[in-house]
């Protein structure tokens, strides 16, 4: 019997949908949490700042339209510092954290992710492990991502949440894993990693010596996979992990 502890997942591509379209409101809702973020400060200053973070924002959104793995060459911080610079604010650390949780778009009730995606993270706690989210991400962190699984109903099965904002690093850096395992006190060997990509998820966690699910609920058959398994869908992934636990 396998002593699995901890269960890390990615998002994108894993539990949620690798993409979904920009809504309309997207950017009137942005507008309004960026302004109530900068409460106090001059109110010309604040709508300047704003339309310089939307429209210098595009690369963010279009990582964000496509994919949450894509390697951005600006981070979130950087972009955020210089618009704030640029209107002769101090970037200091919380006034960019605010702003990159503003910036960050919730998930809504029309949102839907994969499916099985909440029998998957109870199946693992029926399986007794813990679930700890490691994503990579541009906007959120894990206080952006509780909102929005606490919206869709899937925060109480969930014990942590490390995103690479949260990490200093992306994924396949194994920063995100190595502060997952940090966090929920466990030695690698008694980690499976969750996730749809080889290169950022499978591999990393491979030179870690963890054990390592490949999923494809939203991606094209892999042709080969170095994963001790490989799910296609999300409840082949939970008999996956359950016939993993069993085997010597
Ligand atoms: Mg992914």
């Amino acid at each position: 019997m396998k002593r699995l502890e901890v269960a890390l997942i990615d998002v994108g591509g894993t539990l949620w949908p690798n993409s979904w379209p920009i809504r309309q409101g997207d950017a009137g809702g942005r507008s309004n949490r960026l302004i109530a973020a900068m409460d106090g400060h001059d109110r010309a200053v604040v709508e300047a700042l704003v339309a310089d973070l939307l429209a210098s924002s595009k690369p963010g959104d279009e990582a964000r339209s496509i994919t949450t793995e894509q390697r951005m060459v600006v981070g979130a911080d950087e972009l955020i510092a210089g618009c704030l610079h640029r209107q002769g604010l101090v970037p200091d650390p919380s006034t960019i954290s605010r702003i990159r949780r503003a910036m960050a778009i919730p998930v809504d009730e029309r949102f839907q992710p994969l499916p099985g995606a909440g029998e998957l993270l109870k199946a693992i706690r029926a399986l007794g492990l813990r679930t700890v989210i490691a994503s990579n991400t541009y906007w959120r962190d894990a206080d952006s991502y509780w909102d929005d699984f606490r919206l869709l109903g899937m925060a109480g099965d969930i014990d942590g949440i490390i995103t690479s904002v949260d990490a200093g690093q992306l994924k396949p850096h194994p920063a995100v894993f190595q502060m997952a395992m940090r966090t929920a006190g466990v030695p690698a060997d008694r980690c499976v990693v969750i996730g749809n990509r080889e290169d950022n998820d499978i591999e990393p966690a491979l030179a870690l010596g963890m054990w390592t699910i490949l999923v494809y609920p939203d991606d094209p058959k892999p042709e080969h996979s170095r994963a001790h398994a490989v799910a296609p869908d999300l409840w082949a992934c939970a008999k996956a992990l359950e016939d993993m636990l069993e085997t010597e």
